[in-house]
C-alpha cells in the first residue's frame, strides 16, 4: 500500500489544492492531508482546528484521503503516517526553486527515508492560491472561481465574525 503526505497551510483550501489531492488520489493508495503551520505564514484566517473540520467535511465520502493536523516538519509527519513520499503541487518557476530546496533538505532530514513527488495542477487552477483568495476577498469580489462553494460561505461567515470584532 501506497500511502503519501500532502502537508500545506491550506489557509483556506482552494481548487488548487483540491485539484492536487484528485490527482494524488488517483495515483496512490491512499493520501493523507496534513495541515501544518507555516512559520513564514503568521496571521492565519481560520485556525488549524477549522481547516481541519472544513476539509474533513469536503472529502468525508473519499475513503483513501484522510486528514490530519501536524505539527514539526513534515517529513517526521511523513514517518509518523507511514507516507513513503511527499506530494507537492507545482505551480509556477517561482515555486520551483523554492521546491527543489525544499525536496533536498527534506531528504537529508530524513535520511533519505521521504521522498518528494510533484504534481502539477490542471491549466485553470494553476494560478490559484490561498493568498490570491484572500486578497480578492478584501476586494470585495466574488472568490467562487477559486474554492468550493462549502468553503465559500464558511469564509464569508469567517470575515463577518472578524468585521465584528473590530
Ligand atoms: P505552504 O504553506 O506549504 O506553501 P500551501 O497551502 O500554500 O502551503 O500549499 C500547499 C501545497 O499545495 C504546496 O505544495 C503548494 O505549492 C501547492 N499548491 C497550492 N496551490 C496550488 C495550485 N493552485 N496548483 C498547484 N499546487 C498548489
Amino acid at each position: 500500500m501506497t500511502k503519501v503526505l500532502y502537508p500545506g497551510s491550506f489557509d483556506p483550501i482552494t481548487k488548487g489544492h483540491m485539484n492536487i489531492i484528485e490527482q494524488a488520489s488517483n495515483l496512490f493508495d491512499e493520501v493523507v492531508v496534513a495541515i501544518l503551520n507555516n512559520p513564514n505564514k503568521k496571521n492565519s484566517f481560520f485556525t488549524p482546528e477549522e481547516r481541519f473540520e472544513m476539509i474533513k467535511e469536503l472529502y468525508d465520502r473519499m475513503n483513501n484521503v484522510r486528514i490530519v493536523i501536524g505539527s514539526g516538519a513534515a517529513v517526521d509527519v511523513a514517518l509518523m503516517y507511514e507516507c513513503k513520499a511527499i506530494v507537492r503541487g507545482l505551480r509556477s518557476l517561482s515555486d520551483y526553486d523554492y521546491e527543489v530546496q525544499l525536496q533536498q533538505i527534506n531528504k537529508d532530514i530524513s535520511n533519505n527515508q521521504v521522498n518528494t513527488i510533484c504534481l502539477f495542477a490542471d491549466k485553470e487552477y494553476q494560478f490559484i492560491s490561498s493568498t490570491i483568495v484572500k486578497e480578492v476577498l478584501g476586494l470585495g469580489k466574488d472568490i467562487s472561481n477559486y474554492v468550493d462553494p462549502s468553503i465559500k460561505d464558511k469564509i464569508l461567515v469567517k470575515r463577518s465574525k472578524n468585521e465584528q470584532r473590530i
